[in-house]
């Protein structure tokens, strides 16, 4: 570990040598690693790392912010606009059923005291592609009918790095995170996904189908930018 002073606080970070050609630095969920080509001295690093310091701390403060999800802990989750109340209670059977504004999570009394908040994680995380899954049906179907396509079936998954997909068989599939987000970015992506059953690319006459039907691109995706680390649980 080597330390790094950045307006008098000192981060440390983690130094790997290796053959490589340039140095680089790589923030991940707070912490620093720096890689560097065998023969470089230590002062280059240092100068380096002094040059790019800004950068380094909005990434350390991003990063940390994105392992913090606080929704569980919180007792609270989103749904779109809404934010559900939590309860927790134990019964016979695991089950997940939402009341208006509050959700409630049973957990099995079987279910082993170390493992209760990883099966309430899983619970609530299958709840939310249930939810996806009748939400972008709906949501496809209407666009399609609009544009006069047809997709052959709709996938949800938690993909860490893509909110939806085309695939050219006219599967299309969306991130059960969109249902974090509001209404409006998440019928965005089902727009796009459908747009796709079109033009599989993103081609000038791709995005002038999209813009025809969505006046909101460019908020939509810097949402989405902008508040990713938000919709995890
Ligand atoms: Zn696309």
């Amino acid at each position: 570990m080597s330390g790094l002073q950045i307006n008098e606080e000192l981060y440390n970070y983690t130094l790997h040598y290796s053959k490589r050609r340039s140095l680089a630095i790589q923030v991940k969920a707070g912490k620093v690693i720096v890689r560097a080509p065998l023969t470089l001295p230590k002062t280059k690093i240092t100068d380096f790392l002094q040059q790019k310091q800004q950068w380094i701390l909005n990434k350390i403060q991003s990063t940390a912010r994105l392992t913090t999800p606080c929704w569980l802990a919180e007792k609270r989750i989103p749904l779109f606009e809404t934010i559900l109340q939590l309860d927790i209670q134990q019964g016979r059977k695991s089950s997940v059923q939402q009341h208006q504004d509050r959700l409630i999570v049973t957990i099995s009394s079987r279910v082993n005291s170390e493992r209760v908040n990883l099966v309430q994680q899983q619970l609530i995380i299958n709840w939310y592609k249930q939810q996806a899954l009748d939400w972008f049906t709906i949501r496809v179907q209407y666009w399609q009918q609009l544009l006069k396509v047809q997709a052959t079936e709709i996938i949800i998954g938690g993909w860490s790095s893509k909110w939806g997909y085309c695939r050219s068989d006219g599967r299309l599939g969306f991130n059960w995170r969109l249902l974090m987000a509001p209404t409006w970015v998440a019928d965005y992506v089902a727009l796009h996904e459908v747009c796709h059953l079109r033009y599989l690319n993103h081609s000038s006459q791709y995005w002038q189908l999209v813009r025809k039907h969505c006046a909101d691109i460019e908020q939509a995706k810097q949402w989405l930018k902008d508040n990713q680390h938000k919709l995890v649980i």
